[in-house]
């Protein structure tokens, strides 16, 4: 794999291109220019390998919406994949509905046929073992992986509800077959929990690269129903945790507030410390969008409070946002019911307002959030969000733990 890479480089390095729009021609180059003091596409793929990219199709959502990664970036990985003598393969999971159309709808299908690349579904589930794994040790993930010699990772820089941000080390999380996502998100309730499945899936199919689409990103409240944000960006690095950490700095996010960028310090995946990823190309502090609209989420500040496990749970509970239902935008299509890990639903669009979530019984997992096509569900703070600067707080902790941690390494 390190073939084409330059002998010196650190593999936390991340390259960063700036890039004004999604001009195809732009994009490839910006991408070549991108991946150039990486060694180049021919650092990672070798004549005659098997590439399957893997961008964000999340939904059947139009190229406007910027939920997916862009057709763009798409094609660029592609041609220049295929430059380096790849054959490649592009897939996804969507979590509701087939990737075939969300593929067409998104514009990822024009590409792939233009380009004489393969769209694969993810639908088709192989078991994987990891010893190394810390929440499953087994993991049923596409069986598309046994086809291919190497993984290159496209993912779309966006906010989260459930998990902050969904950048290169979540974008993994599409491995696994879309219906298993659901029962994944039912057993593993914790937001700890889950980030540490993710990383799990990232240390089972580790990535030789990561090319993030963070040309116009998407903020508020992601993954589909946020609102799309100007960065003028594409980061690219072998070390996902670091693409991710350098992502964060541009929207103005601390790090120590992403859980899958807290489990991989926790279990000493990839670099997470600032200080100790180099990074080339453009310089990514003029970048920064200092208004950028991150989730409204906590770090799990409780576990601090020495209070018996029951106590936390319910206040746990209290902290939680709960999806509610607009009624001037819910066309009753159900999509979300279906999409719910509960067993029956916690929501169900066709009762009254009062009934329609069941506050005891959802999880707050956000799948329904995430699924709903016609952003007609948001997720309502909790009167003790509100009445705290929650937030604020975890971020001045994160801040101070950071600091702390840095001080220590050096
Ligand atoms: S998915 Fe959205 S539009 Fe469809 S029923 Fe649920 S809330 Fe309504
Ligand atoms: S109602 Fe929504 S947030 Fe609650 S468990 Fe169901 S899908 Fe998850």
């Amino acid at each position: 794999m390190d073939r084409g890479q330059p002998k010196d480089l650190n593999p936390s390095t991340v390259s960063i291109k700036s890039v004004p729009d999604y001009a195809p021609d732009r994009i490839i180059e910006a991408m070549r220019a991108c991946l150039e003091p990486l060694g180049g596409m021919r650092a990672f793929v070798s004549p005659g390998q098997r590439v399957l990219l893997k961008p964000n199709i999340i939904s059947a959502l139009g190229v406007d919406r910027a939920a997916t990664t862009h057709p763009s970036v798409v094609r660029a990985a592609i041609l220049l994949a295929q430059e380096a003598g790849g054959r490649v393969l592009v897939g996804d999971s969507p979590g509701m509905g087939t990737l075939a159309r969300a593929a067409q709808v998104c514009g990822i299908s024009a590409v792939i046929t233009e380009t004489g690349a393969t769209l694969v579904d993810f639908s088709e589930p192989h078991e994987f073992e990891q010893q190394a794994n810390t929440v499953a040790k087994k993991l049923i993930l596409t069986k598309a992986l046994m086809d291919a010699d190497v993984v290159i990772s496209l993912p779309k820089l966006k906010t989260h509800s459930q998990m902050t941000i969904t950048g290169a080390l979540k974008n993994q999380y599409g491995l696994i077959p879309g219906a298993l996502k659901g029962q994944w998100h039912f057993r593993l309730q914790k937001q700890e929990w889950l980030a540490a499945l993710i990383l799990d899936v990232n240390r089972t199919v580790h990535p030789v690269l990561a090319i993030m689409d963070a040309v116009i990103a998407m903020e508020g409240p992601g993954p589909v129903s946020g609102t799309p944000r100007f960065v003028g960006a594409l980061l690219a690095g072998r070390d996902l945790a670091s693409v991710d950490t350098i992502a964060c700095q541009i929207i103005g996010l601390q790090p120590s507030r992403v859980p899958m960028l807290a489990a991989a310090r926790k279990y000493s995946f990839g670099e997470t410390d600032l200080a100790s990823i180099p990074t080339v190309g453009d310089d990514w502090r003029p970048l920064k969008v200092p208004d950028f609209k991150n989730v409204e989420q906590t770090v799990d500040l409780l576990r601090l409070i020495p209070l018996p496990q029951t106590m936390l749970h319910w206040i746990r509970r209290q902290w939680m946002a709960r999806p509610r239902i607009l009624a001037d935008r819910c066309i009753r299509c159900g999509i979300c019911a279906k999409g719910c890990p509960v067993s029956p639903p916690a929501i169900q669009p066709s009762l009254a307002p009062a009934r329609q979530v069941d506050d005891d019984r959802c999880i707050g997992c956000y799948c329904c959030h995430e699924f709903c096509p016609h952003k007609a569900i948001e997720l309502s703070r909790s009167w003790l969000t509100r009445c705290m600067p929650l937030t604020a707080m975890a971020d001045g902790v994160g801040r101070i733990l950071g600091s702390l941690s840095g001080r220590k390494k050096k």
